[in-house]
């Protein structure tokens, strides 16, 4: 039939569970150690105070902000609060307290500008903000009611004094139940620009229950990871901020990453285990070493962008003591889809993102004929699993392309399996371009650039990068008779997006390349710069 399936099948007692009434908050705080060792058993740790969470503390500090946030705030069910903070130790007891109330969390990355975050505010109409001191003047131009995480000079209301004060009331309201909206993250999916991925309390129960089994939780307890992946991304979010709890693990914190700091916090609380990025494994991968003690470490992932064969060979010749355990995944799907489970077949198969996880159905679809393919043809890859989406926010337009008319997910993944049900990503075939594992939307910053008065018209492709993965570049068609230079280009996109948006080269030529439809024809320009690179 053209269609893959996990080969993984759930134990009995970890089954996806299936009861209506049950929201990501109450699972999740289900599966906590139980009382006589939550009391003792450390949850968080801060990498810079050093300030430690036990699995209590953050029960008792989840349903405080929860009934804070009800009977002192009015948050109710189906209220929408974005939160705009760096990683901290607030930031998951933040999420698991708006979920309890039925609230709906969407996230930003505190990096994003005025502008962007007010366009975030508006289209997933947001009722509250939490957000750090540093990020929160980004929020004064929506005029949304906004709390404070932590206590700061001008004696605004923070999550730290909610937690401190509020007594754990009990919550009069109805219940979440599975298929209610719990999350709305930004991805601008296949094609256009960002849009709301809804994801329903199911969604993420199905990912708390693979995550539980890709960690093996018999051996979990042992283990100290380390999170620097963000929690405004669904990987840290799906991971450290709701998932990896349900596994009675220690995980050490780092506010946003830097590779010095990642070494320290690997020796200084004997870290064993890191979910990663390629750009994070690449860096490993050049360091020279620094008399930093990495013995500890037993497992690194990777996710959010393509990781090479060379990069991952490199790494095992360097730490041989390490395993390898790849993923992918994206947004729409939750998390991940597919996972390297043992290191042996990572091994034997350095180039794949590994196997379907369980609940995962794929098919590899031929892109001019729209045919399931066989083992070993590229084609699309489409997904199905009770992870995937429900929709996108407000957009039906863009949900009704996205699935097919029996629900697969389309995700504009170039890729193949082998017969033994590895997957391999060849290419992407989605506009999105991924810098750092950060999304970049081209159509964003073809809009902003088609704004410039002395622009007729711009593209926007990848160009690739061995430490980014990729960088976004521009080929603009200016106005005749202006002399607008790439630099003035470069610092007009600038002035107007997050860092990692910026367009980092211009070509200027005399028409941009499109279909009789009006497409830009990306792959012509992709293979336009190229050719322009190896001339050089
Ligand atoms: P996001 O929604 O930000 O997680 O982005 C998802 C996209 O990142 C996927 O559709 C892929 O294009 C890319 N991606 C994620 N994981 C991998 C991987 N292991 N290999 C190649 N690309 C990946």
């Amino acid at each position: 039939t053209g269609v893959y399936h996990s080969l993984v099948h759930l134990s009995e007692h970890n089954k996806i569970p299936t009861q209506p009434n049950l929201d990501t908050a109450t699972y999740v705080l289900s599966q906590f150690p139980p009382l006589e060792q939550a009391e003792t058993r450390v949850a968080l740790i801060d990498s810079a105070t050093n300030h430690r969470l036990t699995y209590a503390k953050l029960h008792r500090s989840i349903t405080s902000l929860a009934s804070g946030l009800y009977h002192g705030l009015g948050v109710r069910k189906g209220d929408i609060v974005i939160i705009l903070s760096p990683n901290s130790l607030l930031y998951p007891i933040i999420c698991l307290a708006i979920l309890s109330i039925g609230a709906v969390i969407t996230t930003a990355n505190p990096l994003n500008t005025q502008m962007e975050i007010a366009k975030q505010v508006l289209d997933s109409a947001a009722k509250l903000a939490i957000s750090s001191p540093e990020e929160v003047h980004k929020l004064s131009p929506t005029g949304i009611p906004t709390l404070l995480t932590t206590h700061s000079k001008d004696d605004q209301l923070s999550v730290e004094e909610l937690i401190e004060k509020c007594e754990p009331l009990e919550i009069q309201q109805k219940k979440p139940t599975q298929s209610d909206t719990a999350a709305i993250l930004y991805s601008s999916g296949t094609t256009g620009t960002s849009k709301g991925v809804v994801l329903t309390h199911s969604n993420f129960i199905s990912v708390m229950t693979l995550l539980k089994w890709s960690v093996d939780v018999s051996k979990a307890q042992d283990d100290i990871f380390l999170c620097f992946i963000p929690m405004f991304h669904i990987y840290g979010l799906a991971f450290f901020g709701l998932g990896l709890f349900c596994s009675g693990t220690t995980t050490v914190l780092m506010q946003r990453f830097d590779f010095q700091g990642m070494l320290e916090a690997i020796q200084n609380h004997k870290v064993s285990n890191i979910p990663a990025v390629p750009p994070v494994i690449l860096g490993l991968v050049k360091y020279n070493g620094g008399g930093y003690d990495l013995s500890s470490l037993r497992r690194i992932g990777s996710g959010a962008a393509p990781l090479s064969k060379e990069v991952v060979d490199g790494f095992r010749e360097k730490y041989p003591w390490v395993e390898v355990r790849p993923g992918y995944g994206l947004t729409e799907s939750c998390g991940a889809s597919t996972f390297v489970v043992s290191d042996e077949e990572a091994k034997a198969r350095s180039a794949s993102s590994g196997r379907l996880v369980p609940c995962f159905s794929a098919k590899v679809v031929d892109i001019e004929t729209g045919l399931a393919l066989p083992p070993y043809r590229e084609g699309e890859l489409w997904l199905k699993s009770p992870a995937v989406m429900k929709e996108y926010l407000g957009n039906e337009e863009a949900t009704a392309a996205t699935f097919d008319e029996e629900g697969w997910l389309k995700t504009g993944d170039l890729c193949y399996f082998d017969d033994e049900g590895y997957l391999y990503i060849v290419d992407r075939i989605k506009e999105l371009i991924k810098h750092n594992g950060y999304q970049v939307a081209p159509a964003e910053l073809e809009a902003i650039l088609t704004g410039h008065p002395q622009i007729l018209d711009a593209a926007v492709i990848p160009l690739e990068d061995e430490a980014a993965g990729q960088i976004p570049i521009a080929y603009v068609v200016r106005a005749a008779g202006t002399d607008l230079t790439e630099d003035q280009v470069i610092q007009f996109v600038a002035n107007q997006v997050a860092p990692y948006k910026k367009i980092r080269r211009v070509s200027f030529i005399s028409a941009i390349p499109r279909s009789a439809a009006g497409k830009i024809l990306r792959r012509q320009l992709m293979l336009q710069s190229k050719q322009q690179a190896l001339s050089k």
